[in-house]
């Protein structure tokens, strides 16, 4: 079988290796892919955006393509699935109707209030009716979110009513284009982030391996947000207990809900939670595709098929499987551009790769181009190494022994992913 993946950041060379390590795939193609999918072995990249669905329908057709899984969150709320689907080719992931979970956050809350599932309590507005008296008599902090996909921005965190209101207002007159035409304007939880990343179709449903990131660019958890700076697998925050409720009070709720609004789920649904002192699982978001950077662990630890599991979700098998996971943990460090997540410099030449190859370990590939025979830089996010050990203390020590082999010019990564773990893991 032939295997598309869509979309060229780490999450979706993490993917890729991991198809391209099954008997049964012949080749994976990438459309666009990076310098790391372009030197995988069995891995052949294709010139093609992620979000040119015509031309991505029109490359599986011809390339004989038997499944398609698609890695980021634009061509999902484009509606890529249903334009295959016409076609009558397999695509991995939700409709357009049903990735709207991620592409408009009013829905998403609207949706999560209707069925009772636990979420920070909000109010949506729009230009013609904001209310900046609303604002003024909320607890602080408060979260002022864009409702459409902003790229990861569309979120900020506001310590006074006065920066609340402008941050609002900056929205509503298209700071993030039409993302920001409605905005939710939410209460703020404390606690601990996990992402919950299940693979659902209609009411069947098979919870993947547990993860953490950190969004923070800084140590600590300090500094601006990002896309995510690192990530690990399994979470012990999600103690078999948290994991029932999770399951219980989110995942079980939200099929439910979605069939009862006539809208057929297929595909990754990851779950943006805050873990709170009394374990309740409150929904920050709604993702409806893998997260970049926790798929770079888990495909590290999934001893399954990856095309097995997405091929039984499509053919509605879904709850006869299982998966099968290396019993290790797994983490992984972002190596990103100095300057990330603001502005950064591109085409700077990255050394190492070669050395880093021959520890054990795996550096997937995220903002990188082939120039010549020379990898360079072409992203924010430029690199994730992943490390496995018996522990998360073990496997971010293999992790930074491969970060350690690799530099380039102003090259930044944080130095403590995985430390609430380890601090747990230390007290036993
Ligand atoms: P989102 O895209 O909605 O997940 O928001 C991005 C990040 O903002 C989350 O990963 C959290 O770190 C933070 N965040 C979002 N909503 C809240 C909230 N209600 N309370 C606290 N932090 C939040």
């Amino acid at each position: 079988m032939k295997v598309l993946i869509v979309g060229g950041g780490g999450r979706e060379h993490a993917l890729a290796w991991k198809c391209a390590q099954e008997a049964r795939v012949t080749r994976v193609y990438v459309a666009p892919g990076n310098a790391g999918t372009a030197r995988e072995p069995k891995i052949e990249n294709v010139d093609i955006a992620a979000d040119n669905i015509e031309a991505l329908a029109e490359f599986a057709r011809d390339a004989g393509i038997g499944l398609t899984i698609v890695g980021p969150e634009g061509p999902l709320v484009a509606g890529i699935v249903d334009r295959f689907a016409a076609s009558g080719l397999r695509c991995f992931g939700p409709t357009r109707a049903a990735a709207r979970l991620e592409g408009s956050k009013a829905y998403a809350k609207d949706f999560l209030q209707r069925h009772r599932i636990p979420t920070a309590s909000y109010r949506t507005f729009t230009q013609a009716n904001f209310d900046p008296e609303y604002l003024r008599v909320q607890r602080l902090p408060l979260v002022i979110k864009a409702d459409g996909l902003a790229a990861g921005k569309g979120v900020i965190i506001c310590e006074t009513h006065e920066s609340a209101i402008a941050a609002s207002r900056s929205m509503l007159a298209g700071e993030f284009g039409s993302a920001g035409d409605s905005i939710v304007v939410e209460e703020f939880l404390a606690g601990e982030e996990v992402s919950f990343i299940v693979i659902a179709h209609d009411r069947q449903v098979l919870a993947l391996a547990t993860s953490q990131d950190h969004k923070r660019r800084d140590d600590g958890d300090h500094g601006p947000n990002t896309g995510g700076m690192g990530a690990y697998s399994p979470a012990p925050l999600v103690a078999p207990d948290v994991h029932a409720r999770i399951m219980a009070e989110v995942i079980e709720p939200t099929l439910r809900g979605l069939a009862a609004d006539g809208i057929a789920y297929t595909g990754f649904l990851y779950a943006g939670l805050m873990i709170g002192a009394d374990c309740t699982p409150n929904v920050l978001e709604f993702n409806c595709r893998f997260g970049d950077p926790e798929t770079q662990p888990i495909m590290m630890r999934l001893q399954s098929d990856l095309t097995a599991l997405c091929e039984a979700a499509l053919d509605g098998r879904l709850d006869r499987c299982t998966a099968a996971w290396d019993s290790r943990a797994a983490l992984g460090v972002v190596m990103a551009a100095g300057g990330y997540p603001e502005s950064y410099r591109k085409g700077e030449r990255i050394s190492g790769l070669e050395a880093a190859a021959r520890l054990p370990g795996k550096v997937f590939h995220a903002g990188t181009l082939l120039e010549g025979s020379d990898v360079v830089t072409n992203g924010g996010r430029v690199l994730c190494a992943v490390g496995l050990g018996v522990d998360v203390r073990s496997a971010q020590r293999q992790a930074y022994d491969l970060v350690g082999a690799i530099h380039w010019n102003l090259v930044q990564y944080r130095r403590d992913i995985g430390y609430r773990a380890i601090e747990r893991e230390s007290q036993g």
